[in-house]
């Protein structure tokens, strides 16, 4: 997808770090509190809502136009209950003995798909709105193009200048998570940020008797995420040094 002055968007990259760290904190949001927790696996939804938060942009990955069907209300619905009974099957055992109902875990992927969408009327178009096919959120409904610029008036499609909007959107929210966790379950808010923890609580309390296969695939999770976060930065940098124009 082109948008603005002939600048190839960023696919896969793009601004995938605020789409996963939104869900994660949508998750750590309806987080109960450690104290009194019913679930042993209480860092498993953190982790399933922010990879549900970037479902959307699949589309990139197995070549369909970007931002079209996946980003429509209807698709995207369909997309997490397909994720989430894909995880669901996957992880029975494990999920059944965290007692986590299907039903806990896609309203979880609901919320991960709609903040993704809600994120990404940060986008330009920079082009005639009345043709965009991208973010028709209400198709088949509403044909209207859900980008920053097509709601209200002509933004320039600078690159950097839409992670700004964003991150000055998504700022606020990640602050009243973490004063609102602080003050009310006393939490560490550094805690969040501290890969090794959010691993091991992710399978309970026992990360270090896990299986050598799951600890692969968490350290790999967790490498993913880190990635996506140092692409993110350097599609950032390479659109101020003026590479991608
Ligand atoms: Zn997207």
């Amino acid at each position: 997808m082109v948008y603005g002055s002939g600048k190839i968007d960023h696919p896969c990259i793009m601004n995938g770090i605020t789409h996963m760290v939104t869900g994660y904190f949508i998750a750590r949001l309806f987080r109960r509190n450690p104290g009194k927790q019913r679930f042993a696996h209480d860092e498993f939804p953190v982790l399933f809502t922010a990879f549900a938060a970037i479902l959307p942009d699949i589309d990139s990955s197995i070549g369909i136009p970007h931002a079209q069907a996946t980003h429509t209300l209807v698709i995207a619905a369909l997309l997490a209950v397909a994720y989430t009974a894909v995880v669901f099957l996957a992880g029975f055992p494990f999920l059944r003995k965290a007692r986590y109902a299907f039903s806990q875990l896609l309203v979880l992927a609901l919320l991960g798909v709609i903040s993704h969408l809600a994120l990404d009327i940060f986008t330009y178009y920079g082009a005639d709105c009345s043709t965009a096919l991208a973010h028709q959120y209400f198709w088949p409904l509403w044909n209207q193009s859900f980008h920053l610029d097509c709601l209200i008036a002509p933004m320039p499609p600078v690159y950097l200048l839409r992670a700004l909007v964003e991150w000055a959107f998504y700022s606020p929210f990640l602050l009243v998570v973490l004063i609102y966790r602080g003050f009310k379950h006393k939490e560490n808010p550094l805690a969040m940020f501290n890969p090794t923890a959010w691993l091991r609580r992710a399978t309970g309390e026992n990360y270090a008797s896990q299986p050598g296969a799951i600890k692969i695939v968490l350290v790999l999770l967790g490498c993913t995420y880190i990635v996506i976060g140092v692409l993110e930065a350097v599609g950032v940098f390479l659109d101020v040094a003026g590479f991608l124009s």
